[in-house]
């Protein structure tokens, strides 16, 4: 097995509570704690190693967030619509979207139907030239939400919003 504070392999541990974690440790690392039996009311403050291992471990028993590294942009739903706002925002016609693009009317015009999904490259294009934004990140279910996770930026349920109907 392996001391839960200090990743070392070891064949004996030992339950020691250690800034208020019940831990099987190594006999190194049960210095730093208290044995579960003898608990004391006055505990040590804490040591500057203690909490660096405790951070280490945290880490360690961390899962690896797979689901935030497989989020994928997917384009908007509203797609259509905030083609169709943007461009009379800056009152032009279809025709002239579509000149600015490089495209056919006819694509403009469908787009902003809802009748076709623009591709990656008219995406692109189309948040460009109008300012906005088309893709956005979703994401599938949150099943490996960590508890031990409680800063950053972003947490899994922050990038893991289920759009799935
Ligand atoms: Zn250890």
């Amino acid at each position: 097995m392996v001391c839960e504070l200090c990743g070392k392999d070891i064949t004996f541990c030992k339950k020691v509570v250690i800034e208020g974690v019940p831990l099987e440790v190594c006999t190194e690392c049960a210095k730093f704690g208290i044995e579960a039996e003898k608990r004391r009311t006055e505990e040590p403050g804490p040591k500057p190693v203690v909490k660096q291992r405790l951070e280490r471990r945290e880490k360690r028993f961390t899962p690896r967030d797979v689901y935030a590294e497989a989020g994928t942009e997917e384009l908007v739903d509203d797609y259509a619509s905030r083609v169709r706002n943007a461009r009379s925002r800056k009152g032009i016609t279809q025709k002239e979207l579509a000149m600015k693009l490089n495209e056919k009317q006819t694509i403009i015009s469908k787009v902003e139907s809802g009748s076709m999904r623009p591709d990656e490259k008219l995406i692109r294009k189309l948040q460009k030239e109008l300012g906005i934004i088309l893709k956005e990140r979703s994401a599938g279910e949150v099943t490996a939400q960590s508890t031990a996770t409680t800063s950053g930026p972003l947490t899994l349920a922050d990038l893991i919003k289920a759009k799935k109907d």
